[in-house]
């Protein structure tokens, strides 16, 4: 018989490329999105999956929801991969960060609790955030955490209420603390694809020009169809565990700009330093991308930089895109779809 898996946010960026794999591996896969006025099914089309999804509607704020879903569907393994994602968001709306990232864990733990403790296997979307103010380099699944975010503080007692049920209850529960991982379906408010988009735009005479905030910033970015199938490969061992995913290198925001613009062959030169700091079209002398304090932050994360050691040994993963590749893949798509016009975001 067919394994079954119930995907929590399943519209987003990693629900679309996890269902794929599923999918490909057999799996019946329920994809658990909250109700909406409008069908967001955008990702799941480019993939060419969204016919093969056994819709169930799911609210993460409403334990009783949850519940019903888990009792109806009676899944093998939950993937919980659905929040309130964006750092930024967080900081204006802190409490209900704090509910649908934090307790709302509690919520599907209890509702496997009660309908099949040793039968459903869990996964956790617990992120590098949580590192925040990093104590050691690279960070590793025993650093300690300073999370410097209401989306940090939130993921972070998601985690442990995580670790806890799997302690207390003998619970196949993991942990995935994930370093940022990117795709041509990654929402355009992040930093990676915010910035193909606007190039695109620039480029095809659609948009004048990109602001940006703190380009000092380094992350330690993947390729979230890399990233999926470790998500899977943890729910496969004999237990729950933690694990990072990471590529062990780590990139100013400033050259995802400049290798971005090289991909889509713009000509830019760098000039300035701090709220200066721009980037000049050579062709027409133009400022293209510009520093706008709006987007700095109350607390920022400076540097992440993971190490995937754990999971590379103990789950023989491995990620197969790297940072130039990614950024290739990513400014392509983008441009494809503002030439085209068939942005759909
Ligand atoms: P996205 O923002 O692309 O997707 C988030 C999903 O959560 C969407 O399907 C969204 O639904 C759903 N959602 C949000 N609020 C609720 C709610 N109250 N009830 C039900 N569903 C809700 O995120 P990603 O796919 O990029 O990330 C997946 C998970 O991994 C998230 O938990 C994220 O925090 C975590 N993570 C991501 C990293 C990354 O770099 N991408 C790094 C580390 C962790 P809707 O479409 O209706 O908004
Ligand atoms: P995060 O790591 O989950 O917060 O992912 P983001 O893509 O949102 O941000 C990555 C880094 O880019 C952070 O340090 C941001 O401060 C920085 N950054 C600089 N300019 C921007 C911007 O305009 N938008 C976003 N989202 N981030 C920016």
């Amino acid at each position: 018989m067919a394994k079954k898996a119930l995907v929590t946010g399943i519209t987003g960026q990693d629900g679309a490329y996890l269902a794929r794999l599923l999918l490909s591996k057999g799996y019946e896969v329920y994809g658990a999105a909250r109700r909406s006025a409008s069908i967001n099914h955008w990702r799941l089309a480019d993939l060419g999956i969204d016919k093969d999804i056994r819709f169930v509607e799911l609210e993460l704020a409403e334990f009783s929801n949850i519940l019903r879903t888990v009792e109806k569907v009676k899944p093998d393994e939950i993937y919980n991969l659905a929040a309130q994602s964006f750092v930024g968001t967080s900081f204006e709306q802190p409490i209900y960060t704090g509910h649908v990232d934090g307790m709302a864990v509690t919520s599907i733990l209890e509702a496997i609790r009660t309908v099949g403790p040793k039968s459903i296997r869990f996964y956790q979307a617990s992120t590098s955030e949580m590192f925040g103010k990093v104590r050691e380099v690279p960070q590793r699944e025993l650093t300690p955490f300073h999370p410097r975010s209401p989306y940090g503080v939130a993921k972070l007692y998601g985690h442990w209420i995580t670790v806890n049920y799997r302690e207390s209850y003998d619970m196949h529960a993991s942990s995935g603390i994930l370093f940022n991982h990117e795709s041509p379906l990654r929402g355009t408010e992040f930093v990676t694809r915010k910035i193909t988009l606007a190039l695109a735009k620039i480029k095809h005479g659609q948009q004048a020009e990109l602001r940006l905030g703190n380009m000092d910033a380094k992350r330690d970015w993947g390729f979230a169809g890399d990233y999926v199938e470790g998500m899977w490969r943890m729910l496969q061992q004999p237990t729950g565990d933690d694990y990072v995913l990471a590529t062990g290198e780590t990139w100013p925001v400033e050259e995802f700009v400049t290798r971005a613009a090289e991909a889509l062959e713009m000509k830019i030169v760098w000039e300035g330093e701090g709220e200066s700091r721009r980037a000049i079209d050579t062709t027409n002398n133009k400022p293209i991308v510009i520093v706008d304090p709006a987007f700095y932050r109350p607390a920022e994360v400076d540097l992440l930089l993971g190490t995937p050691a754990k999971a590379e040994q103990a789950l023989g993963w491995k990620r197969q895109v790297d940072f130039p590749g990614l950024v290739q893949m990513m400014a392509e798509k983008d441009e494809e779809r503002v030439r085209d016009n068939s942005l759909r975001y």
